[in-house]
Order: structure tokens, then C-alpha cells, then sequence
């Protein structure tokens, strides 16, 4: 466990919101953007949804009082989705009014299919309200199409990701090169109808595809990519002048976090098992 602790700390601040402003100083001095999320899903008690509120307003309040340069994100499983819809937007409406009246921008993560259509209800209503939010949308789904569709003629702005989690075939691109075809092939609808889109992805075949695309149709790009991942080339990038964004967890609820980054990459199974069995 302590093994796993240790691997956890590359991809999160820490466990408070201070080590989390100070991740995001630091990468402001860098010439980067950030991105805070405060860890935690699939919460099944009202307080705690409430506690998580409060959270992220005290968040929102130390971004604007210590002057950083980042937006927050948050998931709708932890705000009370499972719980009840309506508490949920009531929820969220709380965060993205406070948002809103910092002038702090707001996206919403995407988690698992099943709450793929009220995250997006959610987000339309709250960006229709409040504006200044975006929201996460999987290449893996089969679905996503239609749903960039909609929420690009609905003025709404995307972060565009391959998507973290294990999905059934009959909704889901399973295989990676189909996923990457997708991802190709939304990017290319949001140069075509978006103003701003958020390119969330390490993967550099997509990311020089998006350079190269933006030369002719040019629009206000950013590129998204999670702590700990690919530092290098997020440098190379903003050396390069491009917008480069750290997404920086923080939290004591790491576990499925990390269980995801975990599998993203078989090299880290294999530091795990070599640690297990010491071999
Ligand atoms: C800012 C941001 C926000 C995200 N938000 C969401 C969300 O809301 N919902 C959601 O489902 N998913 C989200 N994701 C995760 C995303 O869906 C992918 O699971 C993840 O980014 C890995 O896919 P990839 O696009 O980097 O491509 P991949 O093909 O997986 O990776 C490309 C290359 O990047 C490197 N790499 C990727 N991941 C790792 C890793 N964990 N450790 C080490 N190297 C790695 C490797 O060199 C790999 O070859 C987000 C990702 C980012 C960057």
C-alpha cells in the first residue's frame, strides 16, 4: 500500500486544497495554466455531498484570494448525483454561481456511462445560467457525436478526452486506434464549429494533428494534461507559445484516481506486480 502511496503522489498534490494553489503556483510561474479537482465520487450521504459543496467554495475563494491562475473541476458523483438529480443541480448551480461571480472558469469531469446524459443535462442548464463552464466528453463513446453536436450549437465548450473508463462494446469504441480515429474526428467538428475547445490528451500523434489543424482554422486551443504525465513535452509546448493546462488532484479519496491512471499505461501494472512479488 505504502508502494502505491508513493506512485499516487506523482499524479496528486497532496491531501489539501494549500498543496494542491501550490502545484498550480508553480506551474503558473511555469507559463502553465491549471486545472484543481477535489478527489472523490459515488457519494451516498447528503452531508457529504454538502461537505464537498463547501469544499470546493472554499477552493474558489482561495484561488481568487491568493491570485492563481486556474479553473476548478468537479464530478457530478460526488456532488450528489447518485443520490437525486435535483440535489445534484442545486449542488452544482451553488459551485458555478460562486464560480461565476469570482470570475473563476468551471468544468465538469465525465465519469462512466450511466451518468453520461444527466451530466450533460446538468452542465447545459448551469452553462446556460452562468456561462463561463465546460464540460468533459469521451472519443471511447459511441454516443459522443450527437453530444458534441448538441452542446456545440448550444454555445457550451468541451473538453475533449479518450475517456478513462472500461465500457461496454455496444456503446463504446473498445479498441485504441478506433478511440483515436473518434477523438480525430470530433476535433475536427469542434475546429469547425467551436471558439474555444480544450484538447485533453498525452497522446502527441493528436496533439501535432491539433497544431496543424489550428494553422488554418484558427481558434482559442488549449491543451489539457493531467499532473505527473508527459512533462516534457507540456514544457516543449509552452515553449512553443501553445496554452498548456496541469490538471491537479488533490484530496484524501486518491484511490480510483489512481487505479485509472494505473491502467492507462501497462508499464505501471508491471511496477506494481514487480512490487508485489519483488521481482
Ligand atoms: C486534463 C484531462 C482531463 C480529463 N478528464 C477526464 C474526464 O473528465 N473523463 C474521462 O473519462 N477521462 C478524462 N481524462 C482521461 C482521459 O480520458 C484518458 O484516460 C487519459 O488522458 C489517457 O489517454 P490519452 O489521451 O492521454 O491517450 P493514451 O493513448 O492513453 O496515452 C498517450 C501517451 O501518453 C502517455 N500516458 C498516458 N497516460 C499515462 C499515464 N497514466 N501514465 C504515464 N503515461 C501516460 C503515454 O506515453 C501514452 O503512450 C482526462 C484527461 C486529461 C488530460
Amino acid at each position: 500500500m505504502s508502494f502505491l502511496i508513493r506512485l499516487a503522489r506523482q499524479w496528486i498534490a497532496g491531501e489539501t486544497s494549500g498543496e494542491a494553489i501550490a502545484s498550480a503556483k508553480k506551474k503558473n510561474s511555469a507559463g502553465f495554466g491549471a486545472i484543481i479537482n477535489y478527489l472523490g465520487e459515488h457519494v451516498m450521504d447528503k452531508t457529504e455531498a454538502q461537505e464537498n459543496v463547501e469544499e470546493n467554495i472554499r477552493l474558489l475563494t482561495a484561488l481568487e484570494k491568493e491570485k492563481v491562475n486556474a479553473s476548478i473541476s468537479i464530478k457530478l458523483t460526488q456532488l450528489g448525483l447518485l443520490i437525486d438529480k435535483r440535489l445534484c443541480l442545486s449542488n452544482v448551480e451553488k459551485i458555478a454561481g460562486f464560480a461565476s461571480s469570482k470570475n473563476i472558469f468551471l468544468w465538469i469531469d465525465m465519469e462512466n456511462s450511466p451518468y453520461t446524459e444527466d451530466t450533460i443535462d446538468i452542465y447545459l442548464d448551469v452553462f446556460n445560467k452562468f456561462g463561463n463552464s465546460g464540460i468533459a466528453i469521451q472519443a471511447n463513446l459511441k454516443r459522443s457525436e450527437n453530444d458534441v453536436k448538441k452542446i456545440a450549437a448550444e454555445g457550451g465548450i468541451i473538453r475533449l478526452v479518450k475517456g478513462a473508463y472500461s465500457e461496454k462494446k455496444h456503446i463504446a469504441f473498445l479498441r485504441r486506434s478506433e478511440v483515436t480515429k473518434n477523438f480525430s474526428k470530433l476535433m475536427g467538428y469542434l475546429f469547425y464549429k467551436s471558439a474555444f475547445f480544450a484538447v485533453a490528451t498525452h497522446d502527441e500523434q493528436l496533439i501535432n494533428e491539433a497544431i496543424e489543424v489550428n494553422k488554418v482554422h484558427k481558434k482559442r486551443l488549449e491543451f489539457q494534461m493531467l499532473m505527473g504525465v508527459r512533462e516534457e513535452l507540456k514544457r516543449q509546448l509552452v515553449s512553443k507559445g501553445f496554452n498548456v493546462v496541469d490538471y491537479i488532484p488533490y484530496g484524501k479519496s486518491w484511490l480510483p484516481y489512481t487505479t485509472r491512471r494505473l491502467s492507462e499505461r501497462k508499464r505501471n501494472i508491471l511496477l506494481i506486480m514487480r512490487s508485489i512479488f519483488d521481482i
